[in-house]
């Protein structure tokens, strides 16, 4: 995902210096960018669309798989064809050698979530206005999503050491964010218009862990900094609240009770990865996923219009006919409503470089497609079955496409997911949360009519 972004214009243009923001990667680089534009403008800098009216450029990156990574290269590189002044961070940062080497001109590097240096790095290269106060930045900072939906970071880093991924080589272990702190934020996204909330993280069931879930008081009331505790008080909010990357811990079964009384959006993004238990071990993941599909059953008997979304890696070192058997019916027995599928990339500085019985391009690449059909046959059953029921569904804006209204139901996330089509004898607006009847589905998008 890039994102650039557009702001309102300067009060006086040529006087406020002017940054110009590329966004590389997932939904936590994403609210790593809104983090420094929210400084950017606190400190009177402006936000420029576009590179030529930039001062100077700052380009998050992400380097998590070897493709994005030569995304980040050569976004940093049209970065400095068209501007010349180019400060680099984000994930790809944590390696400032591969950056330099590649384009020695850039002005400084700084790794994922380092908000002190890339400021540092700011003012070093463009002088700060003199006046702070000149732009005033709502409570809730600035965002780059709409103003209807949010982002909300809990926590930084993973203490979990899966050997596909160097997240926590680049990012470090878990840092919990204090659990008033989050509700704080999340309060003031509310207050401020967001109608839904993308709870994030690298590993949302550990949250608190690494502060030994420490009590705290909101709005008068005791809460432990834990995932329990997190979902109870952003329940309260009043807003759809959307749990993403959770892993499958015995105590996220608490939650579910929460999903049946409607206080958390019935969607859980879970990253199994894959359901073989040897590929599981040989992927070092966290959370045993014995039993798991008897708990998924009980947690669709609980809260029958449950959406689980997932990622999985296909040809990882070793996988056999048999595992990838194993994975097949697991998504058919599940019923895994939305799912991400990847072939095994060797990720440079990746432990699983070193496992043996590596699979040719061929086998992935076969196995990715049988993989999204059967994905897409499970979807599609699944979407077919929405025809026919109303659901609450929440308005993005219209559609280019179609003269209708691109919506959402709760089954549906932003950016990766499905959208439902919607026809409307009233205007809408973005954010409005209105009763739809589906009237039809393909495979993984669905039709419908305002009631
Ligand atoms: S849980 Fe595993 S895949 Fe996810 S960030 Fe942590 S180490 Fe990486």
């Amino acid at each position: 995902m890039t994102t650039t972004l557009d702001r309102p214009a300067p009060i006086k243009p040529n006087a406020i210096p002017k940054v110009g923001i590329v966004s590389l990667g997932c939904p936590k680089a994403l609210v790593d960018s809104e983090r420094i534009v929210t400084r950017l403008r606190a400190e009177g800098y402006q936000i420029s669309p576009d590179y030529s009216g930039a001062d100077l450029v700052l380009v998050n990156t992400c380097g998590f798989l070897d493709s994005a990574r030569e995304e980040s290269l050569d976004a940093i590189g049209e970065a400095i064809e068209a501007n010349g002044k180019v400060i680099v961070t984000g994930c790809l940062g944590a390696e400032p050698d591969v950056i330099e080497k590649a384009h020695p001109k850039v002005l400084a590097v700084t790794g994922p979530h380092q908000y002190e240096q890339v400021m540092d790095a700011v003012h070093t290269h463009l002088t700060p206005p003199h006046n702070p106060h000149t732009d005033l930045v709502p409570e809730s900072g600035l965002r780059l999503t709409p103003r209807h939906y949010a982002y909300l970071k809990i926590s930084e880093g993973c203490n979990n050491r899966c050997s596909f991924c160097i997240i926590p080589k680049l990012r470090g272990d878990l840092v919990s964010r204090p659990i008033h702190h989050v509700l704080i934020e999340a309060e003031q996204l509310v207050k401020a218009g967001v109608q839904e909330l993308l709870v994030i993280s690298q590993d949302t069931s550990a949250y608190g862990l690494d502060l030994k879930y420490a009590p705290q008081t909101w709005k008068g009331e005791p809460y432990e900094t834990r995932f329990l505790d997190l979902a109870r008080g952003l329940g309260s909010l009043g807003v759809w609240t959307r749990m993403h990357y959770v892993y499958p811990y015995p105590h996220v079964d608490k939650v579910i009770p929460l999903m049946a009384e409607g206080l958390i959006t019935p969607y859980l993004d879970i990253p199994f990865q894959h359901a073989s238990a040897n590929v599981l071990k040989a992927m070092k993941r966290p959370a045993k996923q014995d039993r798991v599909l008897e708990r998924i059953q009980q947690w669709r008997r609980d809260v029958p219009d449950l959406a689980i979304r997932s990622t999985f890696i296909v040809g990882f070192p070793g996988e056999t006919d048999e595992d990838f058997e194993v994975l097949l019916d697991f998504i058919r027995e599940a019923k895994i409503d939305r799912a991400g599928c990847f072939k095994y990339e060797n990720v440079a500085h990746a432990d699983s470089r070193d496992l043996p019985d590596h699979l040719p391009e061929a086998v992935k690449e076969e196995r990715w497609h049988r993989f999204m059909e059967t994905q897409a046959e499970i979807s599609a059953a699944r979407a077919a079955a929405q025809i026919g029921t109303t659901q609450d569904v929440i308005i993005d804006g219209p559609s280019d496409e179609t003269g209708e209204y691109l919506a959402r139901s709760k089954a549906d996330a932003p950016e990766i997911d499905g959208v439902v089509y919607l026809k409307s004898d009233t205007p809408l607006s973005p954010g409005k949360i209105v009763s739809a009847n589906i009237t039809d589905a393909d495979a993984y998008d669905l039709y419908g009519q305002v009631l």
